[in-house]
């Protein structure tokens, strides 16, 4: 029997975080006595990314600006401010590294939301200030009345799977030996199946069917939800975009099992922890 302690770990970024309060983000005044509540805190920031603690966790303070509400931790009503655009921010993938994955969910948000209000102060339609409202989960132009929402841009990464092989590539900036699932933005227009079976067709000149939704995992680098999936192949000739990949092969079941392992003889070093295609190997691995 399969314990559930068995099953492999959520994708990194998967989980509530906190209770995102929706009903109050619109009760300018009940927002206002939250932020001056004795539980109130506020996110700490330092060179455009959350502060982190020596064990990983998010470092809070009393509200001295309390612009957005990013929700309610048990009784502890959570706030931040909107970070400024910081163009040489050091890369958020260090501090991933230290991220406690219980305060991931919550990181994830604020780092997105924060951002976006930073880089989207004026209106895309008439090019006036925006205001913020709703609690910071969108601004308005007080000129044309167009409402802006926080943008999620959908990413669908997926495992091509031909007679127990996965197919698996190499982007031109990892690390030596490194492989990992192909990705690729959702067009607009697109189904999500649609968006799979035209990536791998881009990338790798193969054709796919029976595309299935494994998992979803926010990627705030700035704003992706990383839909992850598997597709079953109908041969295994590659045609591979060189402009895209400087790789993409098929792995037996044997060779990412030795590589998850660590194994000397691995062919190849499978993707970090903290990325959702690590977490499709390993269902893959388990099924
Ligand atoms: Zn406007």
């Amino acid at each position: 029997m399969l314990l559930t302690t068995d099953l492999p770990p959520e994708p990194f970024f998967s989980g509530a975080g906190l209770d995102r309060a929706d009903a109050l983000r619109s009760d300018q005044a009940a927002l206002k006595a939250l932020a001056v509540s004795a539980d109130a805190r506020e996110l700490q920031w330092q060179d455009g990314l959350p502060v982190l603690s020596v064990d990983g966790r998010l470092s809070w303070s009393t509200p001295s600006s309390p612009e957005l509400f990013l929700g309610i931790d048990g009784t502890s009503p959570r706030f931040t401010a909107i970070q400024p655009v910081v163009p040489d921010a050091p890369s958020a993938f260090g501090a991933m590294a230290l991220l406690h994955p219980d305060d991931a969910p919550l990181f994830a948000a604020a780092l997105s939301l924060s951002r976006w209000h930073g880089r989207h102060r004026f209106c895309a339609g008439c090019g006036q200030l925006t205001e913020v409202v709703r609690g910071g989960w969108s601004r308005r132009c007080a000129d044309c009345s167009a409402e802006h929402f926080p943008r999620v841009d959908p990413v669908v990464i997926m495992l091509a799977e031909h007679e127990d092989r996965l197919l698996l590539g190499r982007q031109p900036h990892y690390p030596p030996g490194r492989y990992s699932a192909l990705a690729g933005f959702v067009e607009v227009g697109e189904t999500l199946e649609a968006a799979v079976a035209r990536e791998l067709h881009e990338e790798a000149g193969i054709r796919v069917r029976n595309v299935r939704y494994v998992a979803s995992q926010p990627w705030p680098f700035p704003s992706s939800l990383m839909v992850g999936c598997f597709a079953q192949a109908d041969d295994d000739a590659l045609s591979i975009d060189t402009n895209e990949l400087d790789d993409a092969r098929w792995f037996t079941r044997r060779e990412i099992a030795a590589a998850f392992a660590g194994q000397p003889d691995a062919t190849f070093l499978p993707p970090p922890k903290a990325a959702i295609a690590r977490t499709l190997l390993e269902r893959w691995l388990a099924a």
